[in-house]
Order: structure tokens, then sequence, then C-alpha cells
């Protein structure tokens, strides 16, 4: 069963001839689909060519598949796996075929079941013409070999395949079609999308949406008159479910207890307020409408406040009004329906996810057009597992459907059959993985040649401190301090961040603490600052920020100091893009310890000060940096946005997202080399350090110390234990010698 490559290529002018003599279009194609099965030994091969004038890929050509049932079912440009991959620009392999949800249309068709399957996109340059579906014995997977050779051969078939495709396409008209049975909608089965945490949560949907705007009882008609007593008693319950709200959120996150609904509170607290709503009711003025009329003014008080913290009051106003309005309309808070389901939403906002967790929501499924990384990252901290689809395949689906998210592979399943449930059933938490493999995270990261690697955590919120414990990691190696600041509705004071701090650093229990400072602004937005940008990545962001608004800084970094007291404190900031700007940064962090040390309040005196690297500026003048700063911190989610030019966060941009491409092995290369060489601390902190196959190449160029989400810590310590770092060395130096994505890829070999 030996693949036969070489004589695969030379066929190539074989299937040209093929063109010429066969009689018909299908003909030629069956012969092209027979020849590649013969070299490649092959169970099943089937073409679907796109035809721009029914708009749809259709099977035209196959053999072990059942053509005539097939035949019937075609596919729109970017429906099932075969609409996906007329797009994609990398071929795509499943190992286990016959169980993956993408592929259940084609199972009950196939002459034989075997596992391994391979779908290549067929293209003329830049213009789609079909994909080609291969299917292989389970056991006889398709390696990197076949697919070169296969890429060489679609490539060079590419120019006739067009002219066959052009030719079906003359052959059709638009109305036959018609007679064709659609793809089967995945709205009713499965949907392909992208993970943004992991787990796996079953429930019931709920649309969250326009309940919670306010413009929506601006513009509501209330037919019911409510009365003063009625507005008394909503006032009562919103009392009480803030309360309430506040213990939840107490117990599940630690760093919220204190600030997140005081300020709900503290309004209901107003005399003036409610004395003012009562007097309109009293005047006869329907409650809602009382309500909306004095809340209106309220609310153009704060926007119009000179002073910024008057006017972040605005957000947690709006909540508010909301929930007292929905307790009188409704008798229940805004978010009481979301208990235990699967969330389905637009857009959702860090403080909405709080609140979800509160209501213990099972699982969200975020569609595409909202923020989402920051959102993506609280996710993780709170367990929920979400997953981020295409708001076309779902945005109408009916309140109450059964959902199945499993946000390790994206998938989404509605209305799941029996056995889907209770296989995934069985499937482990994350928490139950670590219970039970305790022994396993408390071995030493040692690789294959004996040579320790440090495991640190990124932590966003302080429930990440007890898994980072559990899992043994060597300390936290970025603690994304926005997140605090995200989640709420206002800034937070210093008291209150000192108040979260030193919870992080009592958990820890000694270890090493990088704080970042505040990193907002590009995606990182707070609801309450109207930053005002028409280019936020590029803008006032980060430390930019921070510089000017210095008060802001000042008191995050107090706050750091008086928490971090006797413990191994390092404090790093994030997007520094020149020496100057790190020098500012840090006469602020000494003043502050100064000032500290003049009021006589216990604080850190000697913090480890260190930057993330992540703004290309920064490359040329590593050395001249180095000698600056006491560690780097390699921040490649932005590095690499920054060095390609390609927007996080824009999906349609994804594909050109890519951390092997040569600059940023290049620039990380560098970047580890001056540490070294400056003997300082380097980590590598961005999302680039969970992924294993990137693993051999960050330890071959001598990278240490790893800082990752504690949820990825079982599969790359793992990764670890089988590196062995003189492979790695030899391997990162090839790498580095490539200057063509596709020779990188191949040596990485993660085709
Ligand atoms: C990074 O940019 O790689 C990083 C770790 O920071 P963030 O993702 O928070 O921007
Ligand atoms: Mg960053």
């Amino acid at each position: 069963m030996k693949t036969d490559h070489f004589k695969m290529l030379h066929n190539i002018e074989e299937l040209t001839h093929l063109f010429s003599t066969s009689r018909n279009l299908h003909e030629f194609l069956d012969g092209t689909v027979n020849i590649i099965r013969q070299h490649l030994t092959l169970t099943a091969c089937g073409i679907y060519i796109s035809n721009e004038r029914t708009n749809c890929l259709s099977l035209e050509a196959c053999f072990g598949l059942n053509y005539e049932e097939l035949k019937k079912v075609s596919f729109a440009p970017g429906e099932g796996i075969i609409g996906e991959m007329l797009n994609a620009t990398k071929p795509l392999s499943i190992k286990n075929g016959l169980a993956d949800p993408s592929l259940a249309f084609i199972v009950p068709y196939l002459d034989h079941k075997h596992e391994s399957f391979l779908l290549l996109p067929l293209r003329q340059g830049n213009n789609p013409i079909g994909v080609m579906i291969l299917q292989r014995e389970t056991g006889l997977p398709f390696k990197k070999t076949d697919i070169l050779s296969l890429l060489v051969t679609t490539s060079q078939l590419s120019n006739v395949m067009t002219n066959v495709k052009m030719l079906m396409m003359l052959e059709t008209s638009p109305i036959e079609n018609n007679n064709k049975k659609a793809y089967i909608k995945p709205d009713s089965k499965f949907l392909k999308g992208k993970s943004a945490s992991i787990g796996f949560a079953f429930g019931h949907s709920k649309s969250f949406e326009k309940e919670r705007i306010l413009s929506f009882f601006y513009n509501k008609k209330y037919t019911k008159t409510y009365s003063l007593e009625d507005f008394r008693t909503a006032l009562n319950s919103t009392v009480k479910q803030l309360e309430k709200l506040q213990n939840k959120v107490k117990s599940k996150l630690a760093d919220m207890a204190s600030l997140i609904f005081t300020a709900h509170l503290l309004i209901l607290k107003d005399k003036a307020f409610i004395d003012e709503i009562e007097l309109l009711i009293n005047r006869g003025i329907n409650a809602p409408n009382a309500i909306l009329d004095i809340g209106k003014i309220y609310l153009s008080m704060f926007a119009l406040n000179e002073n910024l913290i008057m006017r972040e009051k605005q957000q947690d106003f709006e909540d508010l009004l909301t929930r007292i309005i929905h307790n009188l309309v409704y008798n229940k808070g805004p978010y009481d329906k979301f208990y235990k389901s699967i969330i389905i939403t637009k857009e959702l906002y860090p403080s909405d996810i709080l609140k979800m967790s509160a209501k213990e929501v099972s699982g969200i499924v975020l569609l595409t057009g909202g923020i989402t990384s920051h959102v993506a990252i609280l996710a993780k901290s709170l367990q929920i597992p979400m997953v981020i689809v295409n708001k076309d395949d779902i945005s109408n689906i009916p309140d109450d459907t059964p959902i199945l998210v499993d946000a390790d592979t994206g998938n989404v399943y509605i209305n799941p059959s029996a056995d889907i449930i209770k296989k995934f059933e069985k499937h482990k938490t994350i928490t139950q993985i670590i219970n039970d493999n305790q022994e396993f995270f408390e071995m030493p990261n040692r690789t294959l040649d004996g040579i320790k690697i440090n495991l640190f955590s990124n932590i966003n919120l302080v429930s990440d401190v007890h898994l980072a414990i559990k899992i043994n990691s060597d300390g936290i190696g970025v603690y994304r301090t926005e997140f605090p600041f995200l989640i709420r509705s206002n800034f937070p004071t210093e008291e209150e961040q000192y108040f979260v701090y030193c919870k992080v650093v009592e958990g820890m229990q000694g270890k090493p603490i990088t704080f970042r400072t505040l990193d907002i602004g590009g995606d990182k937005l707070l609801s309450y600052f109207d930053f005002k940008e028409k280019n936020p990545f590029l803008g006032l962001r980060s430390t930019r920020f921070t510089m000017e608004y210095k008060e802001i800084f000042e008191h995050q970094i107090r706050a750091i100091l008086r928490a971090g007291v006797n413990s191994d404190l390092r404090i790093m900031f994030p997007m520094i893009s020149s020496i100057e700007e790190f020098i500012s940064a840090k006469e602020i962090l000494n003043s502050c310890i100064k000032d500290l040390g003049i009021d006589g309040i216990a604080h850190n005196k000697d913090p480890q000060i260190g930057i993330m690297v992540e703004v290309p500026a920064i490359i040329d003048i590593i050395d001249d940096i180095a000698k600056e700063v006491d560690f780097f911190s390699i921040g490649t989610n932005d590095l690499i946005q920054f060095l390609i030019a390609v927007d996080r966060t824009n999906e349609k941009v994804a594909k050109f997202y890519n951390p092997l491409h040569p600059s940023v092995l290049r620039s990380l290369k560098k970047i580890v080399d001056s540490a070294i060489k400056n003997q300082i601390d380097v980590s590598i902190c961005g999302d680039m350090a969970h992924e294993e196959k990137y693993l051999p190449f960050l330890l071959g160029i001598g990278l240490r110390s790893l800082s990752i989400n504690p949820i990825y810590f079982p599969k790359i310590k793992k990764a670890i234990l089988e590196i062995d770092c003189k492979k790695a060395e030899e391997l990162a130096n090839n790498l580095l010698l490539k200057s063509r994505l596709i020779d990188i890829e191949e040596l990485i070999n993660i085709i």
C-alpha cells in the first residue's frame, strides 16, 4: 500500500491529456479521481465544484461514495464543511472523521467506514474552484508528503479545472438547481464555531438582547397603570436582588465582592432621586414613565459632568433603572430568566458575563460582531463554556431550544441526540482532571533531557489563583490587572484595588507575582470611559493611557506596592514602544515608592520592574532597553498583530494571523538572545505559549519560562516532558533559516 508520489506527479501530464480525450466533463473528473485514487491508495474521493450561477457547490465526480444520494445535497459557499473549505487556504486533515459532526452529511453514503479524511480546497490563484474530499483506511492517516503531492497535482490541474467549472456553469441554469435538495442547514443540527473557553454545557437557549437596553423601555407602551405601591415593591425587590447578587459574586469572585454592586445600592439610598419619582407618580404619571423621566435628568447630569468619576456613574445608573423597571413590569430581575441556560447573544460586556455567572448560566454562544477577546478571557476564568459562531447560522433560534456547547472544539449542537449528550457527560472538567492527576502536577517541569522549564500562570481574576496553586505553577507570569477595571462600571479606587491585590498575594503563598499595570484600550474598552478613537489598537492605550491619566496610574501602582509588601513582586508596563516611555513610567513608580515611604505606609520598596515586549519598535532597540529593565515578558498576541498588521480580533483576516510568520520567529529569537546576553529574565505570556505545536521552537530558541492560562497546564506540561531541548534547538535553527511560511509549516509538521 505504498504511496507512489513520484508517479503521481508524473501523471499530471496524463491528467491534462485526459481532459482533451474525455468525451464530457464528468468523464474528465471521473478520470481525475481515479488517477488520484490509484496513487494515494484511497477508499473514497469526491470532487465538489462551485457553480457561481447557481451559487452552490455540488458533487461532480467520486468513487467510494453514493453519488446518487450525495448529488442531491448542495452547499452554498461557507455552508457546512464543504462550503467552508471553498475559501480555506490550507488542507484540513480529520483523523476521526466518522465521529466528526462536520462530516455527518457524508458518513451514511460511504462505501467503507474508515476514519481518516482530508479536505482540500481547489483554487486557481485567489479564485476558489471547488473542494476535494478524500478518505483512507483508519490507521493510514494523510501524511505531509501526500498532502504536498496533492497540492502540486491540484495546483497544476487548476487551469483545467477552471475551464471545467466555466463549462459546467454554461451547462446549468439556475432553475435546475432549484430541484436539488438544499444542504440540511445546520441550524437544526450542528454548527462549527470558534472556541472561546473550555468545557461543555447542555441546556436550553435564551437569547440575550433588548430587555437590558433602556431604550426598549422608552419605546414601550404600558397598558397597565402602576401605582406608588407597585413602585415601592419593585424598589424593595431591586435592593434584595442586588444584595443577593453581591453575596453570590462574593462567593465566586472574591475580587468583586465589595466592588461591583455597591454603586447601585448607593444610588438607591439617594432620597432625592426616589422622592422625585414618587412625586411624579403622585401627580398621576405612570410609574415606569416617572422612573424614566427622572432617570433621564440624572443621566444627562452624569453625562455632562466635568468630573470623570461622575461621568462613569452613567452606566451604573442605566443598569439600575433597567432593573427597577424590569422588577416593576415583569416582577423579576433582568437576568433571572438566564438561570442554567445557554445564552445566545450578539454582544456581551464583561459586567454582563459576571451577572450571567452569578445566575449560573451554563454556557454562552456569542454571535460574531460583539466585543470578544476580554469576554473570552473572562469566560475562561469563570469556567463558562463559550463558543463564537457566525451570526447568520443561528440568530433566529427560538428560546428554549436544547443546545449543547462544546467549547473544547468550538462545536455547537442544536437539538443534540441523546447519544451525543451521553458522550459529553463522560467528559471531565478541568477541576476533575487536576484532582485526578495531582501527582502529575507535582512533578517538576523537566524536558526529556532534564532541563527545568518554569511554568507560570496568566491570571485575570482572583478566582484564577486557586487553580494556579492547584496545578503547582511556579508563580504568576502576568496578572492582567485590567480585569477588575473591565468588569466594573467605574474606576476602582486605590483601596478597592488594594483589597483585590492582597487576595492575589495571599493566595499565591510567597510565589513570584508579576503585576501588569493597566492595559486598557484596543479591544479592552471600558464601558464607562469613552475612548472616542477611530483606531483604538493604535490609540491612547495601555501605558500611553496611564501616562495621560497619571492619577489612575498612581492609584494602581500604590495599591500594588502596598499589597506586594514582603512578597516576590514584579511590576511590568504593557505596550512600551520606547526607552523614554519606560523611564517615565518607572519614574512614576519610583515616586510612588518615595511617597509611600514619606507617609509611613507599608509597601514593597524594591520590586523587579520589566516590560511587555509586544510593540515591534522595541525589537531593534532590544539590547538598549534590556540594559534598563529587570525582565522581558513577550506578548505575542499583540506582537504578531503589529508585526503582520493584522487585527487580532478580526475574523476576516484571521488567516493572516500566523505565529509562524518568519518575521515573528526571528523577532522572538532576537528578544530571547538579547535577554540571555544581558542576563535578564525573559518569558512568553501570549497565547502562542499554550499551543503544543510551537513549543519545540520556543524552547529551541532558549526560552525557559512560559506563562499560560492554568487551564492549558495539563497539555503543555505533558508536551514539555516529551521535548528534547537539543533537538528543539536544531529545529529552531532550521526554522529560522526559512523565509517562507509554507517551508516553515512543512518543517514544523503542522499541515
Ligand atoms: C499579549 O499581547 O500577548 C498579551 C499577553 O497581552 P494581552 O493578550 O492581554 O494583550
Ligand atoms: Mg498585549
